[in-house]
């Protein structure tokens, strides 16, 4: 009775992750073809036919991209906004539209609510999913954050987001001048100090783990996201932090409690007070 969430890979070379409940399978992006989405969700038991919807977070290739792929060979649900289900030019018959803040119901228990988030040319949003009380955030490709998307995210179980570069190695790396300007701006990409930073306004003792995701292979590390994300961290955080990259899948998190577990948890929380 929880909510599993599995990254099935990202990076600039493709994006999707699984949410997974009793009751529902669900997509967050799909930028892969359909030849590695089918290999991908095989990996855990599940063929592409089972999953009920995806929601695209916004249209560019590494989120987006494989959308169409999806909906001319399993027929599959597209949730997005106008914005991105025209520069995808989706199939209508196949696409249901959201707007930034309406709460999408997914089932009876999941329900996911689209925060809108800075990134060039494009309508982004976060997503916030929640399920049996615990909510898990899923956030990439932004340049920058609101407050906005910080009251939403603050206090999350789960917390997913891009650690996209190390601003040294963005610095002294091989992109021509004008990529690192555009990545390093309001509508980029995270750096690994701005994501710390980011994940220190919004952690609290009930975030239990997070993902690091989309870290860029030329100009970042496992080891240099996780260490400089850690450094801002330490004194609100002390659950577990996983990177996510190009391969899938990862690893899987949970949230989500039963009532059994509820009444456990307040009756320990009681105690402790006592
Ligand atoms: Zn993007
Ligand atoms: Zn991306």
């Amino acid at each position: 009775m929880t909510l599993r969430i599995t990254h099935l890979g990202t990076g600039s070379r493709g994006n999707s992750t699984l949410l997974e409940t009793d009751e529902v399978k669900v997509l967050i992006d799909q930028g892969f073809s359909g030849a590695q989405l089918e290999k991908r969700l095989g990996l855990l038991g599940i063929s592409p036919e089972e999953i009920d919807c995806a929601l695209i977070s916004h249209h560019h290739g590494d989120h987006g991209g494989g959308a169409n792929i999806a909906q001319r060979k399993w027929k599959m649900q597209i949730l997005s906004n106008e914005r991105t289900a025209l520069e995808l030019g989706l199939d209508p018959k196949l696409t249901s539209y959201f707007d930034s803040l309406d709460l999408i119901k997914i089932g009876e228990e999941l329900s996911v609510l689209p925060v809108p988030v800075p990134h060039s040319g494009s309508d982004n949003v976060a997503f916030i999913a929640s399920y049996k009380g615990e909510r898990a955030a899923v956030i990439t490709d932004l340049g920058s954050w609101t407050d906005e998307l910080v009251r939403h995210v603050y206090a999350c179980e789960h917390i997913s987001i891009e650690a996209n570069y190390d601003e040294k190695r963005l610095d002294s790396g091989p992109y021509p001048y004008s990529l690192k300007e555009r990545i390093r701006g309001r509508g980029g990409h995270l750096s690994n100090n701005q994501t710390g930073q980011f994940l220190a306004e919004v952690c609290t003792k009930a975030t239990r783990n997070i993902v690091l995701t989309h870290l860029s292979e030329k100009n970042n590390s496992p080891h240099l996201a996780e260490s400089t994300v850690l450094y801002h961290i330490s004194d609100v955080f002390d659950g577990d932090i996983h990177i996510s990259l190009q391969d899938g899948p990862e690893m899987s998190h949970y949230i989500g409690k039963t009532e059994m577990e509820t009444n456990h948890t307040k009756t320990k929380n009681h105690s402790k007070i006592v």
